[in-house]
């Protein structure tokens, strides 16, 4: 098939919210409804172009994917276990990693020197990692220092967060942690210092030191990056154990309590499964707890007749639904809700993307500067380090 050079596209250079290209950018409001399917054609371009690319390619494709981009992943995961697959692969020159920003910096910090990293739309961002902004974070900690707990603190940040942040924290003598070792991870941190500094999920750090650890709602307090010393006062920060960064995911974060009392009223007997992502009543209301990956094993080794609902992103449990007929499956909220800017990462950006790499363009490239890949290195492998994680997520 003969390659067409492709139009240079402004959405790569658009912010989410700034400016709007009611053409491409599908799928970036939550309207009610999922964005509708990319022109057929383009499957065709995809493939072709995947073909001719051969081994020299390998597409990740993140869980919260659209069905006509998951369909050309090499392999689907969360977003540690696809950096790793990556990391796994180093005859491939080029990994197009169809998730969003973060964790396209972790797949370069991961990866060999010669693989290429590209995020097919530049726009797709993460609400929650987009939260914590590296200078927000030296001024926090420069907080802590003049109040004198610095000392005490160990920093973790959750996977998703920026590379310089958890550069940070590998500066600091913290570590990274996924929702899977968050618990393992917060137990490592208390046992080096006195106090964890919770970056940027308020709610996986306070299920985390709540649920998993005993600690009490008193013992952690909020910091808001957008108020002056972070809205606490020296006492404050001294009497906590846990400092939560003020941040969140979108999408997690909308589930509430309304939703599972509802879901239970709708779906007779219904296990209620939900991320920890979560807010905390809604955690606290549900019968199971955990990350995508235990999501999918839950429902897939339940027994045929079983019935989920499932507060996570709703492009997986529309899968995990389609994939289990003799199971009920269900979304937890009524709202039809998918994580936009994941949905930025459409079949015409991928073809774009690919076809740009057959014409040798390596377009929408993310690398991590050499001094903030190392010290994030740093953080990763402490997490990696922790005992029970190993290559697991
Ligand atoms: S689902 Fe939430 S945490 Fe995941 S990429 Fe989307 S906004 Fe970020």
């Amino acid at each position: 098939m003969a390659f067409t050079e492709p139009a240079p596209t402004p959405l790569a250079l658009l912010l989410l919210g700034h400016g709007a290209d009611p053409d491409t950018e599908r799928g970036v409001e939550c309207p009610g409804d999922l964005p509708p399917a990319s022109d057929p054609a383009l499957v065709e371009r995809a493939r072709a172009a995947k073909e001719a690319l051969g081994d020299r390619l390998f597409i990740l494709g993140h869980h919260y994917q659209r069905d006509e981009v998951i369909q050309f992943a090499d392999t689907t995961g969360d977003s540690f276990k696809l950096s790793q697959q990556a990391a796994a692969h180093p005859e491939a020159e080029y990994i197009v990693f169809c998730g969003v920003h973060f964790m396209a910096e972790s797949a370069d910090i991961l990866t060999a020197e010669h693989q290429k990293v590209v995020l097919p739309d530049m726009a797709a961002g993460c609400s929650m990692a987009d939260m914590a902004q590296i200078d927000q974070v030296r001024e926090a900690w420069s907080v802590f220092e003049a109040a004198g707990i610095a000392e005490a603190v160990v920093p973790i940040t959750y996977m998703n967060s920026s590379a310089d942040i958890k550069a940070f924290v590998g500066r600091h003598d913290g570590t990274v942690c996924t929702s899977s070792n968050a618990k393992v991870s917060m137990e490592w941190a208390f046992d080096r210092g006195e106090k964890v500094f919770f970056l940027p999920d308020q709610h996986l750090g306070r299920n985390t030191a709540v649920r998993d650890l005993g600690l009490s709602l008193d013992d952690c307090v909020l910091w808001d990056p957008h108020k002056p010393h972070g809205g606490l006062t020296d006492e404050q920060l001294r009497a906590a154990k846990v400092i939560l960064w003020r941040g969140h995911c979108s999408v997690h974060g909308r589930f509430t309590e309304a939703s599972i009392r509802d879901v239970r009223e709708r779906v007779p007997g219904v296990t209620v499964i939900v991320h920890p992502e979560c807010q905390y009543e809604v955690v606290q209301n549900a019968d199971l707890v955990g990350s995508t990956e235990y999501i999918i094993k839950a429902i897939s080794e339940a027994p045929a007749g079983s019935a989920f609902a499932v507060g996570t992103e709703l492009n997986l449990v529309r899968r995990l639904a389609i994939e289990h007929p003799d199971k009920t499956v269900v979304f937890l909220d009524r709202d039809v809700c998918f994580c936009s800017t994941m949905n930025r990462i459409d079949l015409p950006h991928l073809v774009w993307a690919l076809e740009n790499l057959v014409a040798g363009n390596v377009v929408q490239q993310i690398t991590v500067d050499e001094d903030t890949a190392h010290w994030a290195r740093v953080a990763l492998d402490r997490m990696l380090a922790l005992p029970g994680v190993g290559a697991k997520d």
